[in-house]
């Protein structure tokens, strides 16, 4: 067999292990803030339980088990009758408790899916289980690198952060996929308000990738083949181009094994992102090594009806369908429109006042390019959202024209923090009165007698000139519709 037809026989299988954050005030079982200043003190935001300080108890955080609840309606999974916490051992000094607490047989999701597009194609992935656990501390390795380091320093800021880990199936067949769920993994934890993407770490990803024959995809139960299947686990993953690329890196690592017919190691890898490489770790520990025991100090949890309680918004997909329908917009709209809740909630807000076409155009195009180009987004001025209104206003009342309200009031408004009608009365910009217009439109026609010559020998192109003079002499005040009207009336007199 040639290597060609080897490659063609082979098939990339992932699945994920997704640690996310849950946007909490306080830490899951403390009342530490989980609100981390850039320019905190490390060890500055940890009390006796989220170090580990003998004696000190957990209390379990409501919030975070809502959370919980949130995120398993909207991947529309199964929430148990009660949920419970366990111990997972293990001595690293990212824990000072030697063990995490974190759910094991009665976690608070189960079998839930997620829906998602790549390449124009809708994908659904299974999601086994998510369950609520607490995030260890941070390690900063002096000197770079983990394995190189000279000492390493450990901060416990971040230690007791509510986190929740999404373990998926198996059902993912390439990097391309993997990167495409993430990204729509995050944009229904922000719809939910339980994320927060800008968040340093806010998200992180194990993933599991195998490589096997194309034909045990085919069969009926693959789940026992994939299973047999020698898999490793990469680590320290902390972006969605970080998985895409970890995962098309170890793809062609393990094909290569196998085409080379060495057998691929059953091991933990890590990802060293600055080098754009995954290496070897440990051996991959197994479920005995953790020695999970139930969590005494905490008592098992009845969520039993909060599913009913705890309401979600309408989530991306919904309120693109419905965008489409009740706006009439275009697929590519819709989708600009719905892609953070603040966009949607805002453009809902102006549609309800001006044409839903003109609402889409400012919001779709011109604030949300305006602010794309200035790497802002729309929660930078959340804020300010009357005076965008405004603005639009302005534009619809023709009190400014839509060139300045666009190239001129809406860029200073971003650039300069000022209101709109404070940059319209700032660079002069109110739509000229119908006597200034009718004096310019005299000068330039006093002003330029070729041009008045070529427009009465026929030329049209010789009106645009005027218009252009009329337009300067007003420094852009003028309509230019107006200015064109009343050239024609004075020069066909
Ligand atoms: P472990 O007990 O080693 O943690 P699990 O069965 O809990 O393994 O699965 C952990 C993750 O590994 C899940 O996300 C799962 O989808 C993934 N996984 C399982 N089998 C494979 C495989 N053959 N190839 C790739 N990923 C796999
Ligand atoms: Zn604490
Ligand atoms: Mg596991």
């Amino acid at each position: 067999m040639t290597a060609q037809t080897a490659e063609r026989d082979l098939s990339a299988v992932i699945g994920l292990e997704v640690h996310v954050q849950l946007e909490t005030d306080t830490k899951i079982f403390c009342g530490c803030s989980t609100d981390a200043a850039d320019d905190e003190v490390p060890n500055s935001r940890v009390c006796p339980t989220c170090l580990g300080l003998p004696g000190a108890l957990p209390v379990l955080n409501e919030g975070a088990v809502e959370a919980g609840v949130k995120v398993g309606k909207a991947i529309d999974a199964e929430i148990p009758e009660e949920t419970s916490f366990h111990r997972k051992n293990y001595y690293y000094p990212d824990l000072p408790k030697n063990f995490q607490i974190t759910q094991y047989d009665a976690p608070i999701c189960a079998d839930g899916e997620l829906a998602f597009r790549v390449d124009g194609e809708e994908r659904t992935v299974n999601i086994r289980r998510a369950h609520l656990e607490e995030d260890p501390g941070s390690l900063q390795h002096a000197g770079g690198s983990i394995d190189t380091a000279d000492y390493t320093l450990v901060d416990y800021n971040r230690a007791g952060t509510p986190l929740m880990e999404i373990v998926t199936e198996p059902d993912f067949r390439g990097a391309d996929e993997v990167r495409a769920f993430l990204a729509k993994l995050e944009e229904v934890l922000e719809y939910l308000g339980v994320f927060d993407a800008s968040r340093d770490g806010s998200l992180r990803v194990d993933a599991n990738l195998s490589i096997v024959d194309s034909k045990t995809l085919d069969g009926d139960d693959i789940s026992a083949a994939l299973e047999d299947a020698n898999r490793t686990e990469v680590k320290n993953i902390s972006s969605h181009r970080g998985a895409q690329q970890a995962l098309a890196y170890e793809e062609t690592r393990q094909k290569n094994a196998v085409r080379r017919g060495r057998e691929v190691e059953q091991e933990t890898r890590h990802w060293d992102e600055s080098r754009g490489i995954t290496v070897s770790m440990r051996s991959k520990e197994e479920e005995k090594d953790y020695r999970y025991f139930r969590e005494a100090d905490l008592p098992p949890l009845r969520v039993s009806g909060w599913k009913e309680e705890i309401a979600i918004p309408e989530l991306p997909d919904a309120r693109r369908e419905r965008f489409r329908g009740e706006y009439d917009l275009s697929a590519e709209s819709a989708s600009k429109l719905t892609s953070t809740k603040q966009v949607a909630d805002f453009y809902e807000t102006v549609a309800a006042e001006f044409d839903s076409d003109l609402a889409a155009t400012w919001v779709a195009d011109n604030l949300l390019g305006e602010l794309n180009y200035r790497d802002m987004q729309v929660t930078d001025v959340e804020g300010r959202l009357d005076e965008f209104t405004r603005l639009i206003d302005l534009v619809d009342g023709e009190a400014i024209t839509t060139k300045n309200a666009e190239e001129v009031v809406l860029r200073r408004m971003l650039d300069d923090g000022l209101a709109p009608d404070a940059v319209v009365e700032a660079e002069g910009l109110g739509k000229t009165d119908d006597n200034a217009v009718l004096a310019a439109v005299r000068e330039a026609i006093e002003e330029n007698p070729d041009a008045v010559d070529d427009y009465e020998s026929g030329e049209e192109g010789a009106l645009n000139f005027l218009v252009g003079q009329v337009m300067q002499a007003t420094s852009g005040s003028a309509d230019p519709g107006t200015v064109n009207e009343r050239l024609r009336a004075e020069l066909d007199e």
